[in-house]
Formats: structure tokens, sequence, C-alpha cells
């Protein structure tokens, strides 16, 4: 399988370059060259495999012949090894709801799927190509502490996490700084997350200082993160349906960045007998007007509200559908993005919004609708959602054979549910004893030049070693 830009820019490549180049070189997002089809015997096939042999099944044809079968079935084991549900994301029942319950990884969210599998699949491409790996990155939460766990003990790699200075919830800053191997290096900013992100952001815009370095990115827009995520999709369909192609089921998606519910239209688009997408966003509801309207008009301030995982102004995947939804249209896509540069906004014709008013549904929750989804769910059957999960089962209201998406353990964010529901969810045990155990981190002022600086002197000392 070959991988192309979004924008157009680049030469053909490789699975394996796709991944360890992240970000396109011209600035564009990277996607296959085509998408496989996978056909109803198929699909009645899959339905009946586990979690880790369906992702295999998944996986090959994008990979194609650079990973042999059986070394991609190890690392698939390998990165799953440390879920503690069997079935890795299970189908709950809560009343009439399904829960699809994404967080049973080692840091109880949704984003180890995708980084446990990448952690290790940078670790066999570094090996196996010979290279270092220097990943930094600056976090409000959640993706922090999934990218330190699914990197940390491995060879080759360094991660270097920035987060704002009391400004990450205890539990999270936990999850961050008790993780005591010795290529886990987090910093603490005296600063805002703003700051900490325009830190990592000068880094990387400095090209010399980024290759001598070998500075590296996990952020959301790594094609392998995709890839590992619609693999759910596939596996609950499955479990819903016992294989039945004529069976179409309904996923509602929480969703910032376009990620998940990117994933979900890919499987969608393989041939996955999808009747609707549901994109749920907060109050930063750029999606969501997007799809009401064909507009994609980037708002004044990014919003704090409950789900802060949430908390983003611009979809960093959502130029892959743009890609997509114009037919691989490279042209178009740069006219689009330019739009939205000079202007702030961009707007897809009346036929293209007509497709994605088939592609997807949308709906915004704002923090008292998330709440009161919480308090309902829990007094209907004593199930807790956690708020970002509240804003997906608000948006699938109405909905028949539909899915809701669990992406976080309600006790991450147990200040909402307390609020929703006057007392707090039980922790997991990925979670016990955190606040008791030992932690390192280190505090720099909120300047690109203190950072540098730290960085340069941690990886000379460990390149000499
Ligand atoms: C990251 C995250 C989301 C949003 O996922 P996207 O990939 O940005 O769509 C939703 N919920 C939780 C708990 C998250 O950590």
């Amino acid at each position: 399988m070959h991988y192309l830009s979004t924008r157009g820019g680049i030469a053909p490549i490789g699975f394996t370059d796709a991944v360890m180049m992240g970000l396109a070189s011209d600035g564009g997002l990277l996607v296959p060259a085509e998408i496989p089809q996978i056909d109803a015997p198929t699909l009645r096939e899959w339905s009946a495999l586990r979690f880790q042999d369906l992702a295999l099944e998944i996986m090959m044809p994008f990979i194609g012949n650079e990973i042999p079968r059986h070394e991609l079935q190890i690392l698939i084991e390998r990165a799953y090894s440390g879920f503690i549900h069997s079935e890795i994301t299970p189908i709950i029942d809560a009343g009439d709801l399904k829960i699809l319950e994404l967080f049973h990884g080692p840091t109880a969210a949704f984003k180890d799927i995708a980084l446990q599998f990448l952690g290790n699949l940078f670790e066999y491409l570094l090996a196996r190509n010979g290279g270092q790996l220097n990943i930094i990155g600056a976090t409000s939460g959640d993706t922090g502490s999934a990218a330190i766990d699914g990197v940390r003990g491995k060879a080759g790699i360094q991660i270097f996490i920035l987060h704002p200075k009391g400004r990450v919830s205890r539990i999270q800053e936990r999850q961050m700084t008790t993780v005591l191997d010795a290529n886990v290096h987090n910093i603490a900013v005296r600063g805002t997350f703003d700051d900490a992100q325009n830190i990592v952001k000068a880094l990387f815009n400095d090209l010399p200082f980024k290759s001598a370095y070998q500075l590296g990115a996990v952020n959301s827009i790594n094609w392998a993160r995709i890839l590992a995520q619609t693999v759910y999709y596939f596996y609950a369909w499955g479990r819903m349906t016992g294989g039945d192609t004529t069976q179409k089921i309904s996923f509602a998606v929480p969703t910032g960045n376009f990620g998940d519910v990117f994933a979900g239209y890919l499987a969608k688009r393989m041939g996955l007998p999808i009747d609707h997408l549901i994109i749920a966003t907060n109050r930063n509801d750029i999606l969501t007007r997007f799809v009401n309207t064909g507009i994609y008009a980037i708002g004044d301030t990014v919003h704090q509200t409950l789900s802060p995982a949430m908390d983003i102004q611009i979809a960093s995947n959502f130029e892959r559908y743009l890609y997509f939804l114009h037919n691989g249209d490279t042209a178009k896509v740069r006219a689009l993005l330019n739009d939205l540069q000079t202007t702030g906004q961009l707007t897809v014709d009346a036929e293209h919004h007509a497709q994605t008013c088939i592609d997807f549904n949308a709906m915004a929750a704002s923090d008292t609708e998330t709440l009161a989804q919480i308090q309902a769910i829990e007094a209907a059957s004593g199930y807790i959602l956690c708020p970002h999960t509240a804003v997906g089962v608000h948006a699938a209201q109405g909905q028949i054979n539909c899915i809701c998406l669990a992406t976080a353990h309600p006790a991450k964010f147990n200040d909402a549910v307390q609020n929703a529901i006057g007392r707090e969810a039980p922790l997991p045990p990925s979670l016990q004893g955190i606040m008791e155990k030992e932690s390192r981190c280190i505090e720099l002022a909120a300047t690109v030049e203190e950072v540098k600086a730290y960085l340069k002197e941690t990886l000379s000392s460990m390149m000499h070693e």
C-alpha cells in the first residue's frame, strides 16, 4: 500500500515511512492511496474473531508486505497485553444504552488503544531500520499520559512531555509523573497549556534543531493511530450483529480532533455496514456547525468545558475527510485550506455538503446537558458516564441500533461526576494508589530557551553513554 499527502506534494511512500513521517513533508496529512474493500463473506468471518486477531486482518492490507504477518501479530498481542478486560473493548448494557468501553488500557482512556500499538510499532521499526526517536509533546491531560505509557521502557525512544504546572488534574499529573522509566521525561512548565504548546511548536519549527535531535511527535495525525482505532468499529459491529451483513449499526462518537470519528468513517468506507456516524461535540462545536452548514469556521476562542479532551478549535484530522470527500482532489483541498488560513473559514459546495450530511450526523452538548446526561443514565441504570462519553450519549438521543463510544473511565473526571450525581466513581485498578506512588518531574520556566537547553543536555548525555 502506498501513502500520499492530502496536499499532493509528496511522491508515494510506504507504510513504514508514513508512520515515521507523521505529518507529510508538504504540511499535509498522509492517506492511503486506496481504501481496501471488505466483502460480506469476509465481514461475516471477521465477526467471530477476538479483538487482536481482527486487528491483524484489518491492518494487513494497509501495511502490505512491509511487516511480515507473524511479526505484526506479535506487535498487536504485545500492544493489548496491558488491557485489563479480556475483550479489550467490551460492549456493556446501561439500561437501554449500548456502551462500547474503550478505557480498559493502562491510562484508562481510549487513546491507549492507538498509542499502545504505536509505541510497539515505533520500537519495532527503529530496531529494524536503525535510528532513534525523541518524542516531544505538550499535553493538557489525556494524551500525555497515554503517550508516555505507550513508549515507556521502549528501546530507541525518549519521550519529553510538557504540561502546564498545576493546571492539569491531580490524577492526570500523577499518571504522567509516576512513570519512572529512564526514557520518560516529564516537564512542568510555569505557564499555561498554550505556552507549553507554543514551545513545542517553536522547537519543531527550528528545523536544524529538529533534525539534529531527531524530534518526533505522537499527535493524533499519525496514520497508525487511525488504523488502530478502526478496529473497534468492526469489533463492535460483529458483537452486535453476529456477522449479519443486512444489519446496520450507528455509532455516537465524542470527538475533538476528528480522530476517533474519522476511524469510523474509514470503517464505513471499507464496507462496514454503518448506518449513522454521529459526531458529538461539546461547546467547541466547529465540527457540528460544519455538518449542519457546510461551513467550517474557526470560532474566536477555545471554551473550557467539563469534557476537556474535546476542547479543541481546529480538528487536526479534518483535512483527511476533506480529501476523501473530494475524491482525492488535492488541488481542491489546498484551495479550501488556503481559504481557511486567510479568512478563518472554508465552505464546501452544496453537492459535497449533501454528501457530508449522508456521511455524518452531528450534535453539540453544553456542560449543563452533559451533567444532566450523567445524572439521567446513573439514575436509570446505575452506570456512570465520563463527561466525554456523556456528550456522545446526548447526541445519540432518538437513534436506534446505536452504540455509544465511552472514551474515558469516569473516575478520571470525578469532579464532573461528583457534580452530577453527588458521589465519585470508584477508581479502576490502574489508578488505585497513584497518589502515594513515587514521582519524577522537573520544573522549567515557560520559555523555548530553557526547554531547548534541557533537551540538549539530556539527549547529549544519553548519546555519550
Ligand atoms: C482525545 C479524547 C477524545 C477525542 O478524541 P479525538 O481523537 O480528538 O476525536 C474524547 N474523549 C477522551 C476522553 C479523549 O481523551
